[in-house]
């Protein structure tokens, strides 16, 4: 958002270097408009066998599938934006583990907008149901995966590794048992 105004004072802004760059700034308060990143924060939701997937009803990628996901408020810590980010779209209760990815920019935006950060979940309660920006949830094995119909880069990238690692750790997947000798 490119401010006119003062968000402050009223007053016309005007245009100057602080900080190393042009930036809009307020010659009566003393206001200058930093032009801070947005925080999105994702979870890759497994209970084990099966990943967590929305169906998005908001621009951009309507119809494709994707991780739970949205943006951090400013008094929020990452994880609290998650788990009712996750809440508003799933209906379910999650316990968060630690980070697992930061990238940068986030998909979607044309400008690099900001970062996001990839947490693992795992549901602990609720009553799954499509909220908010969502038209469907639903669990997807890893041979049910929609691969031509995820969202972005970021959730396919996201989807494989998932994928790649319960197939290392299953003890009874097909991915397993295909490596074991007999
Ligand atoms: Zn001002």
């Amino acid at each position: 958002m490119i401010y006119t105004f003062c968000p402050r004072c009223g007053a016309p802004l005007a245009a100057g270097v602080r900080f190393g760059r042009v930036r809009r700034l307020c010659l009566y308060c003393g206001f200058i408009h930093f032009t801070d990143p947005k925080v999105a924060v994702a979870a890759l939701i497994s209970d084990g066998a099966r990943v967590l997937l929305v169906r998005r009803a908001a621009i951009p990628q309507i119809g494709f599938w994707a991780l739970p996901a949205g943006y951090m408020d400013a008094d929020e810590l990452p994880e609290e934006a998650l788990v009712r980010e996750i809440a508003e779209e799933t209906g379910l209760l999650v316990r968060v583990a630690p980070p697992v990815h930061a990238i940068a920019p986030l998909a979607g935006w044309a400008e690099r907008r900001g970062i996001l950060l990839l947490y693992r979940a795992e549901p602990v309660g609720g009553t799954m149901a499509a909220g908010d920006d969502v038209s469907e949830v639903r669990w997807f094995s890893r041979e049910e995966i929609p691969w031509a119909e995820l969202a972005f880069e970021s959730t396919a990238e996201f989807v494989r590794e998932w994928v790649a690692l319960a197939a290392s750790t299953s003890v009874t997947g097909p991915g397993r048992s295909s490596r074991i000798p007999v």
